[in-house]
């Protein structure tokens, strides 16, 4: 969903974009090939909505949760680089410590590395972190979402140029 200035704004599922077209909220920009049906009537999907009303958004920032958090660490440990399933959220300095639920305070740990960590923070538990934790770039967050069915979900990323018809 982009805003009325084309800024990517979210995501949003299907339902919600066919919705807001018919609300005419939106101004669908792109179709997926696919469409969905219901008894009496076929819609396109909607691949990229513009909404009409320009709507005041924090751009830069994402949703801190578990998801995300998972997404941004590329769902790797952060203690050992493992791929090591299941992942658990790890405060750094820990919540009996202080710590905060912030982008600079989480990162995603496997379970032996949280437990071994326990309630300590990294230096006094010996353990240290592979890099310093950040909130993420909008962009980029987007971006890790295209595949090839988005692929004209592209220059509105600025992954390339506009085609000019
Ligand atoms: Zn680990």
């Amino acid at each position: 969903m982009l805003n009325s200035n084309y800024a990517p704004m979210t995501i949003c599922t299907a339902k919600r974009a066919i919705c807001l077209n018919f609300l005419n909220k939106v101004e669908v920009l792109s179709n997926y090939e696919e469409v969905v049906k219901s008894p009496s009537l076929t819609v396109s999907l909607p691949s990229i909505i513009k909404i009409k009303d320009y709507v005041r958004y924090d751009n830069l920032s994402v949703d801190l949760n578990r998801k995300n958090l998972l997404e941004r660490d590329n769902y790797t440990c952060q203690y050992c680089g493992q791929k090591k399933m299941p992942l658990t959220i790890d405060h750094i300095i820990p919540k009996a410590s202080g710590g905060k639920d912030s982008w600079d305070n989480l990162v995603a740990a496997c379970r032996s590395c949280n437990q071994k960590k326990g309630n300590e923070t990294p230096s006094s538990a010996n353990m240290s972190l592979r890099k310093k934790p950040k909130p993420p770039n909008r962009l980029h967050y987007f971006q890790r979402f295209v595949k090839e069915k988005q692929n004209d979900w592209k220059p509105y990323l600025f992954m390339e140029p506009f085609k000019i018809n």
